[in-house]
């Protein structure tokens, strides 16, 4: 294939293929919404029928032609992957097969598309959701001496974090770029939205106190603050397949009310 695809023949491929996808249901069903096609959209995966339904009754109305154009343009890169089709097809990249994952098959195998997956997500799907969990990073801040900071990955965490410095549990897990979190945790005089983050990252903190490891690899997944962290751990799951299930679920619930894609 990577050899005798037509280059400009990709982009048809692709847009015939999506057909079946589930991430143009998902998108169609998004674009309707904001076009007022549809009065209420619950983006169940329970409701793969009503989806289908949707993109036959839209095909070939300007929503279907954006939701098509959203996908083509800002989730996949038709364009450059033609080009390295053409790079390929005239020698400048070579094809080797190795026997293990790439960089890049890891990360298109976490780039998202297990919350795109059906509702019952099999084994294989929690543990990709896991792996890319503990592969994030993430920023560990005592929240005793203010004196420690640590960026690491989720995977590397102690089960019980502590601080070098004092000693101290009270340790808030925060994402790694949220300078302006640091920020507010350090101002002596707060405004209102520097109080929030305070609290929220407080909050963070005494669950990484109680619940250690847990508690950062909840707060690490995506869509995921103190208040749902708790909620999910609050389950006291057992198996470590139902935890991940449970985070899942909550990342779900995150892209279909966010503009997750955005
Ligand atoms: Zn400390």
């Amino acid at each position: 294939m990577l050899e005798d695809t037509d280059p400009d023949h990709l982009e048809a491929i692709v847009e015939l293929s999506l057909k079946n996808a589930d991430v143009l249901k998902f998108r169609l069903a998004q674009v309707a919404a904001k076009f007022g096609a549809l009065k209420r959209w619950r983006g169940s995966g329970s409701n793969r029928f009503g989806r289908d339904r949707l993109l036959e009754a839209l095909e070939g109305t300007p929503v279907y032609d954006e939701a098509l154009r959203a996908v083509l343009h800002e989730e996949l890169a038709v364009e450059r992957t033609a080009e390295i089709l053409t790079a390929i097809q005239d020698g400048r990249i070579e094809v080797a097969t190795v026997g293990e994952r790439t960089p890049i098959g890891r990360g298109g195998r976490s780039s998202g598309q297990e919350l795109l997956a059906p509702e019952n997500a099999d084994a294989s799907v929690i543990r990709t959701v896991k792996e890319r969990i503990l592969d994030d990073r993430i920023l560990l801040y005592c929240l005793h001496c203010n004196g420690w900071r640590s960026k690491r990955t989720v995977g590397s965490v102690a089960d019980q974090p502590e601080c070098p410095n004092c000693g101290s549990t009270h340790v808030a897990a925060l994402n790694p770029w949220a300078d302006e979190v640091i920020d507010a945790i350090e101002a002596e005089e707060k405004d209102d939205e520097q109080e929030k983050q305070t609290e929220r990252a407080y909050r963070a903190g005494s669950l990484v106190q109680s619940h250690g490891k847990q508690a950062i690899i909840a707060l690490a997944a995506r869509g995921v603050g103190p208040h749902n962290a708790a909620r999910i751990i609050n389950k006291l799951r057992e198996d470590e397949e139902a935890f991940y299930r449970d985070i899942l679920e909550q990342e779900r619930q995150y892209a279909r009310t966010q503009s997750f894609w955005d």
